[in-house]
């Protein structure tokens, strides 16, 4: 695949919110959705141009507790949204398997965040997503992770574009700029949306827990 910068992708972003203005019609995006602190405002600005329905495929979030509480705090923001705003935003929640995802993932658990591992955790997620919004016949898909200053939006728009198709178009994003990550900050504050402190899978599970020791030992001393 040809190496594209980043601003390539953001302007395929705004050239197709061009396309889209001009319907008659909203199209239909189904959204990679993981958690509603990333949700909140890629919501706001997508349903301005689609028929929006996101979908809630997170195998890889460890433990299954949690797996629920990132569903139950998007849920919430998503009835408030809809309710404030008149809209019908849909919420698909899928199945947890994480067991098996784990396991596909292993080969890789020494790998920083960001690496390998994370490269090959977006494409098992975009692949998934990409797959039902095609059999369900959407005109587009796309994931919400591009909001995140941690994941890394060149890589997520590139297996995008691996997946683009003619029934189902992928929508490139980077719903970070123009403001949209403060914008997303304003709206956790503004409704207190839970916000988690590590990525999701058994790894970055334990990476945290050992951050946390080892803060409170660093606390500890200092006292
Ligand atoms: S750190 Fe996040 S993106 Fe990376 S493998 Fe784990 S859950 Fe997936």
């Amino acid at each position: 695949m040809k190496t594209q910068p980043k601003k390539y992708y953001y302007n395929l972003q705004l050239r197709e919110i061009d396309k889209i203005k001009g319907l008659e019609n909203k199209p239909s995006l189904l959204m990679h959705t993981c958690c509603g602190m990333c949700a909140c405002y890629p919501i706001v600005y997508l349903t301005q141009y689609f028929d929006l329905t996101l979908y809630y495929y997170n195998d890889n979030i460890y433990p299954e507790e949690e797996y629920e509480k990132r569903y139950s705090e998007l849920k919430r923001y998503v009835d408030i949204f809809n309710q404030e705003n008149g809209q019908n935003v849909k919420l698909i929640k899928c199945p947890y398997h994480n067991k098996e995802y784990t396991q596909k993932l292993a080969p890789f658990k020494d790998e920083p965040e960001g690496g390998e591992r994370c490269h090959l955790c977006y494409d098992l997620r975009l692949s998934e997503g990409m797959r039902y919004a095609r059999e369900n016949g959407y005109d587009y898909f796309t994931t919400v992770m591009t909001v995140s200053r941690q994941k890394d939006s060149l890589i997520l728009n590139q297996i995008g574009e691996k997946l683009d198709n003619s029934e189902t178009r992928y929508f490139f994003s980077d719903f970070k700029k123009d403001g949209g990550l403060e914008k997303g900050l304003e709206l956790v504050k503004k409704y207190d949306i839970y916000r988690q402190n590590y990525c999701g899978c058994v790894y970055s599970y334990r990476e945290m827990l050992e951050r946390v020791k080892k803060d409170y030992e660093k606390n500890k001393e200092a006292d």
